[in-house]
């Protein structure tokens, strides 16, 4: 199976100083991958600058113009923990612009499934804000582009960072035609994607929320994913699956609260693949979002790719030692609401 991805080094270029949502991330990614010897097998996609057309799909022309004036302008904070640099714009339109290039490799049939490693991460931004390290949201600019452009008709988003989607969530609130799966710590940053929370009127229950409490880890983890994630995308039957992959997860992670282990990571993209190959012919694009635990990260990020080529992972950080929270009950209430079997 031919497994690709998506970099630029103009992703360094967004320069946030000290924020744990820094360059050091992907360079600790890429560097990684070189050294296990999984780069070698991977197939290198182009990344572009997304055009103000694929931006208009999810975004408020006024947060491009607002964007570009601050990078042109010398940068400066858009909240608390949201920089923009002198070359986060441009950044910002190669990242967004990475992953509908993975998307439409993958429609394209050039590459079975794709991992775009870009940043500034996505999931946060919504229609009119940058927020949360987050300037313009990758992964619904893709999922947009592949409703509009790239032939298809259904798609299911799973976003696996440890913080709720919110962007995404609001992009996709009333689209009956995207599947979008959250899992996250909650009560929690941005504050947003309680379970009950399911989505706006003409798509409810196109939105699952797995709000999950701190100290989740390993099982609890697995479980969403068999228990929720697996019947929801089966019943909803996308034509492509698309995820975003966050490894703040991770029980090291300094920014969170879960248990989670490298080994999940490749569970989940073993997962993935699997729902992928059962359901849209083996399409699935992941695009990296949190997770900044540089050591974490890095292995994060090569067990997902070792997972899509089929290959093992050994997790060389070993499994958290705290005991982890049971989530069973609140998976099953969880399933009740959401009519899954
Ligand atoms: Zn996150």
């Amino acid at each position: 199976m031919t497994v690709g991805y998506v970099y630029h080094p103009i992703y360094l270029e967004h320069d946030t100083g000290n924020d744990p949502e820094s360059t050091q991330r992907l360079v600790a990614i890429t560097d990684h991958l070189q050294q296990c010897g999984l780069w070698a097998q991977l197939h290198a996609l182009a990344a572009t600058p997304a055009t103000p057309r694929d931006i208009a799909r999810v975004h408020d022309p006024a947060l491009l113009r607002r964007l570009r004036a601050q990078a042109e302008s010398g940068g400066g904070l858009v909240d608390a923990d949201t920089v923009v640099s002198p070359r986060s714009y441009d950044a910002a339109l190669y990242a967004a612009g990475g992953a509908i290039n993975a998307t439409r490799a993958v429609l394209a049939g050039e590459v079975q499934s794709a991992f775009a490693l870009v940043r500034p991460p996505g999931h946060h931004a919504t229609h009119n804000e940058a927020m949360g390290f987050c300037l313009l949201n990758n992964i619904a600019l893709a999922a947009s582009w592949a409703l509009a452009e790239g032939g298809i008709s259904r798609l299911a988003i799973v976003d696996y960072d440890v913080h709720h989607g919110n962007g995404t969530a609001e992009a996709f609130a009333d689209d009956p035609n995207v599947l979008f799966v959250s899992l996250h710590q909650y009560p929690f940053y941005p504050g947003t994607g309680h379970w009950r929370e399911k989505g706006g009127e003409a798509a409810e229950g196109n939105t699952l929320n797995i709000s999950l409490p701190a100290y989740t880890g390993d099982r609890g983890y697995r479980q969403a994913f068999q228990r929720l994630v697996e019947p929801a995308l089966r019943r909803f039957q996308p034509q492509l699956i698309l995820a975003s992959a966050g490894y703040d997860t991770h029980w090291s992670d300094p920014l969170a609260w879960m248990l989670v282990s490298v080994s999940t990571y490749h569970i989940i993209a073993t997962t993935l693949a699997r729902l992928a190959d059962e359901l849209c012919g083996g399409r699935l694009v992941l695009t990296l979002e949190g997770g900044y635990s540089l050591t974490a990260l890095a292995h994060g990020a090569a067990a997902t790719f070792a997972a899509l080529l089929g290959q093992p992972y050994p997790d060389p950080l070993g499994p958290a030692q705290e005991p982890e929270r049971p989530v069973q009950e609140l998976l099953q209430a969880i399933a009740r609401y959401h009519g899954l079997p």
